[in-house]
């Protein structure tokens, strides 16, 4: 007989391993799936000068690390697995992961969103050295420096006008003419006298690596073909975010763009009725904070809300 689980969490960053603390505490034994992020977006950073509680500021990984040791103690356990498949309905919920079947009476969703990357080998290379797909996270370190920010939305334009309080120049690079952006935003980073626009504009390279902190960048006119480079200390990708939602497609209700729609904060549902003992946290849901401390928020609420579900 396969052990049915009191919950399962999937996702192991800021919400995920709040909702695992939370849950232990509670004496569930909660089981945290690590996805293929491990640590979520808060690992990929470097130092963390927002999370109430250290003065100094604290490493990303340190603090995943931390939270994740302290749900440890009270009894969370951990897994380097995948979800491939997940059945809904009737009775427990079955999940189907890279390490086999898990039963579990209920779920967590704290798989987040993954920040979308040019994809460049240098790029890869030199995210947390000058590389960054945070403004807010890293914006503070590049004060006085030039630094370029790629994308045209309006990701790419906040990203711009805040990085504008910190940088002394932003180089912003779009890919095209016409930019997606709303017209309002547009508007204001255009105003900004620190930002200066490229369009048509490709990153080709990032410089650096063998210095490990971003030197410049090789550029590529689309246009005309011509390449040129630009000196800069730090790059911003402003391209985008991807939920991690695919096993839930036609399971669960997703926005248009493929967030988890909750309801009262943390429930989900099915074409507007609630699934029971399903409950969603963090990024996954929520594309407008996208903070670690509103996603450690979430994860905490999705966890009292397991434990309801539980006593009922
Ligand atoms: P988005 O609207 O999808 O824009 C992404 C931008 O990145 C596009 O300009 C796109 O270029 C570019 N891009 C994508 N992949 C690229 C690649 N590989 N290389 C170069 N450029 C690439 O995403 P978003 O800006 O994150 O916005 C998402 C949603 O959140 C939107 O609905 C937006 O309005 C909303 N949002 C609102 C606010 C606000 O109102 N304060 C702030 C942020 C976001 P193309 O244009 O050529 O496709």
């Amino acid at each position: 007989m396969t052990e049915i689980r009191e919950t399962v969490i999937l996702g192991s960053g800021c919400a995920g391993l709040t909702a695992a603390l939370y849950t232990a505490r509670a004496g569930l034994n909660p089981l945290v799936l690590e996805g293929h992020e491990p640590g979520g977006q808060l690992s990929i950073t470097t130092l963390v000068e927002n999370f109430p509680g250290w003065p100094e500021g604290i490493q990303g990984p340190e603090l995943i690390e931390n939270i994740k040791k302290q749900a440890a103690r009270f009894g969370a356990s951990y897994e380097h697995a995948q979800l491939n498949l997940v059945e809904l309905g009737a009775g427990p919920i079955k999940l189907h992961t890279s390490n086999g079947k898990i039963e579990t009476r209920t779920l967590i969703i704290a798989s987040g969103a993954s920040a979308r990357w040019l994809g460049l080998p240098s790029e890869q290379a030199l995210i947390g050295h000058g590389v960054s797909s945070c403004a807010t996270c890293d914006g503070f370190f590049f004060r006085d420096k030039e630094i370029a920010v790629v994308g045209g939305g309006d990701s790419a334009m906040e990203e711009a006008m805040f990085l504008s309080r910190f940088a002394s120049k932003i180089t912003l690079l779009h890919r095209r003419e016409a930019f997606r952006a709303s017209k309002i935003m547009l508007d204001r980073a255009k105003a900004n006298p620190k930002i200066e626009m490229l369009t048509n504009t490709v990153v080709e390279d990032v410089l650096g690596v063998d210095e490990k902190e971003v030197k410049g960048l090789r550029l590529r006119d689309v246009a005309t073909g011509k390449e040129s480079l630009l000196k800069v200390s730090g790059l911003f990708l402003g391209i985008g975010h991807e939920p991690n939602t695919k096993p839930f497609v036609g399971k669960i209700d997703l926005d248009e763009e493929g967030y988890i729609r909750t309801t009262k904060n943390v429930f989900t549902t099915w074409e507007g009725e609630i699934v029971r003992g399903v409950f969603a946290c963090g990024d996954v849901q929520d594309r407008r904070y996208r903070q670690a401390i509103t996603a450690a928020g979430s994860g905490c609420m999705a966890a009292l809300e397991v434990e309801k579900h539980l006593e009922g």
